[in-house]
């Protein structure tokens, strides 16, 4: 273990996150650089703090080659309010349509949501097979007068995810990355509107990260609350109110040690896929005793989803795990099971650690 008190944390979010940015917190926390205060503690609109700001934004276009005609916005809410916040923007009347893809739990509640705000179109839901796998993408038909299609990349409860983007050309793609942004690298030229939350894979709760084509900016109505306004937001900077400032500097920590330790987000997206790859090859090896939730081509590499034979057998699982010191692996209420959180965060040495606990509990449980 690196530190005497800290485990290997597979919690869905908030999620671990990389040792370094918590000692650099840590050691900036009292004060930050020659302010003699903490970034807590300073002005938004302080230079220093604009700095931070810059540099997050900075970071986050190299590390995902944003192009020059999408804006970045740094919001709060949560993933939850970007639900409301996407058809309040991108439908000028509630007689605009939008297409939405049902993978799982967050795009049926993205849905749920939309509904207050206009008749979204279903293409397709996963209910019927609960949730173990995403769409034949081809046999998916968009209605050509929406106004955008939605997905999610990553159902982070379920653990089902897209491993390629899938083109809703010509309608702008609306995708919730929340639980797998930064995972490997994307060609943003497909997307209209990326959003995520951060506490997953981008830092800790309390700031999502919206990133908007140009265009689309225009379609934000004058009426909608000034907080609820996307061009607002991009015009002022992500400064219309108090931003979260601390969140925002963790995450530009966050993305500071991704660029240190990995360089780019291929060499990133490899060690994912190691970390990954380990898992899933034990559930394919023992499949009279861990049975995977997703179908082989849908499965996560941020979320590992899978039973074990009974439900005495998973208390038992996660009270070893976590005695342990692999904690937080018990499933969503609404999946059940064991589900393990393997985030850019999580070190190659934590999967495996995982990896021969779950052999071992094999073992002496079969
Ligand atoms: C966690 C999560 C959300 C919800 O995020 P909040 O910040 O709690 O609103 C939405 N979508 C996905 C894919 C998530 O993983």
């Amino acid at each position: 273990m690196v530190h005497p008190h800290r485990n290997y944390n597979f919690s869905a979010g908030p999620a671990t996150l990389p040792l370094s940015v918590l000692q650099k917190a840590q050691e900036q926390l009292l004060s930050y650089g020659e302010t003699g205060a903490s970034v807590m503690e300073i002005s938004h609109r302080s230079q220093t703090f604009l700095d931070i700001l810059d540099s997050a934004r900075t970071r986050l276009r190299s590390l995902l080659a944003i192009p020059k005609n999408y804006q970045i916005l740094f919001l709060q809410g949560g993933a939850r309010l970007q639900f409301s916040m996407i058809p309040m923007n991108l439908l000028e009347s509630s007689d605009e349509l939008a297409d939405y893809v049902i993978t799982g739990s967050w795009s049926q509640k993205a849905h749920q949501e939309a509904l207050k705000e206009a008749t979204p179109n279903v293409v397709w839901d996963g209910a019927t097979h609960d949730y173990d796998r995403l769409p034949q993408w081809d046999q998916l038909a968009f209605n050509p007068s929406s106004r955008y299609a939605y997905i999610v990349s990553n159902e982070t409860i379920q653990g089902v995810q897209y491993q390629s983007c899938p083109s809703t050309a010509p309608l702008p793609l609306v995708c919730d990355a929340s639980s797998d942004l930064l995972y490997r690298p994307l060609h943003l030229e497909q997307y209209g509107l990326l959003y995520a939350c951060a506490q997953k894979n981008l830092g800790p709760a309390g700031v999502t990260v919206v990133i908007i084509r140009d265009d689309l900016l225009e379609r934000s109505p004058d009426r909608l609350p000034g907080y609820l306004n996307y061009r607002l937001h991009a015009e002022q900077n992500s400064l219309y109110n108090t931003p979260p400032t601390f969140a925002i500097y963790l995450l530009d920590l966050v993305c500071q040690s991704i660029q240190e330790t990995h360089g780019n987000l291929d060499s990133l997206h490899q060690l994912n896929q190691e970390k990954a790859d380990l898992l899933y090859q034990i559930l394919d090896d023992h499949p009279d005793f861990y049975t995977g939730h997703a179908q082989s081509d849908s499965r996560s590499l941020m979320n590992v989803t899978f039973q074990v034979p009974s439900e005495n057998l998973l208390d038992r699982f996660v009270q070893e795990a976590t005695e342990a010191g692999l904690a937080n692996l018990k499933g969503h209420r609404s999946v059940g099971g064991v589900r393990a959180s393997i985030y850019n965060a999580m070190p190659l040495d934590g999967v495996k650690a995982l990896a021969e606990f779950m052999i071992d509990f094999k073992n002496r449980n079969a």
